[in-house]
């Protein structure tokens, strides 16, 4: 299987499992590799109850050494972090990229701009009222020129769960494509890699992030792809992969790519498996 560069730990207090479970998981699953990539501080502390605080790096930092140390020579064990796209952030995912030798960072966009209240975490549960009296088309128009000026700040190697903002089902009548195709566009010009990422068939949209059709586009735009699970229990690693190398090659592709130290390789897509 490809490998998983999504995953959390119980750092962000809303993930559970040691590191060794992890592992374990990871090589049950057989992915390539196990990467974590935990949701990155942010300031001002507390920004928010779902991520680690500046101060708990080194103990992150020591949970992926622990991750290493119990997978020895089994299994390549990668570092990153889950980071958050945020209007004039650029310096703090500078500062942070700087602290630790990072294989990859993952960006992601889960706030939007509000002009009545700053920011908000549109894919916290917490919020399924709010969304409920929103302007649908208005929010996926900021959410998308969100994720293209994240792409175009050329911080991240990865960028995360791109249509993460049909999370709650909540989605636009007609053709996606209106949205998809500049975004699409602002990361081909970027040469970022993007997610093809499992955890939204357990979500109410019921769709893997990003939709087969948003795939198609970028596959053709020649955007280069990962897969994986956004785990935040052992049990998650390469969850569903088999049916996601499925709908990757549906949509085209025919490989994945590796990180090491922020340097990207490739590994070919396994054929698909039985169903
Ligand atoms: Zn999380
Ligand atoms: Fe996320
Ligand atoms: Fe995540
Ligand atoms: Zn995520």
């Amino acid at each position: 299987m490809p490998a998983d560069y999504h995953s959390h730990t119980p750092l962000c207090r809303h993930a559970t499992g040691e590191p060794e479970a992890y592992v374990d998981a990871a090589l049950l699953a057989g992915v390539s590799e196990y990467g974590i990539a935990d949701h990155a501080p942010l300031l001002p502390e507390p920004f928010d109850d779902w991520r680690m605080l500046e101060r708990e790096l080194p103990e992150y930092c020591r949970w992926i050494e622990r991750a290493r140390t119990h997978a020895g020579g089994r299994l390549a064990i990668r570092a990153g972090l889950e980071c958050d796209w945020l209007p004039g952030c650029e310096a703090w995912i500078e500062q942070l990229s700087a602290r630790h030798g990072w294989d990859y960072l993952i960006g992601s966009v889960h706030y939007l701009r509000d002009e009545a209240s700053g920011a908000w975490d549109f894919d916290n549960p917490k919020w399924l009222g709010r969304w409920a009296a929103q302007d649908v088309t208005a929010l996926w128009t900021t959410y998308w020129n969100a994720y293209a000026a994240m792409a175009e700040s050329g911080l991240f190697d990865i960028l995360g769960h791109p249509d993460l903002v049909k999370k709650f089902g909540f989605v636009p009548a007609g053709d996606l494509a209106r949205f998809y195709e500049p975004a699409v566009d602002a990361v081909a010009a970027s040469g970022c890699v993007i997610e093809l990422n499992t955890a939204g068939w357990h979500k109410p949209c019921g769709e893997c992030y990003p939709a087969p059709r948003f795939l198609e586009l970028a596959c053709s735009a020649g955007i280069p792809l990962v897969l994986s699970s956004d785990a935040h229990a052992p049990g998650e690693i390469g969850r569903d992969f088999v049916q996601a190398v499925r709908v990757a090659r549906a949509a085209g592709y025919k490989e994945t790519v590796l990180f090491e130290k922020r340097q990207r390789r490739t590994e070919p897509l396994p054929e698909n498996g039985p169903v």
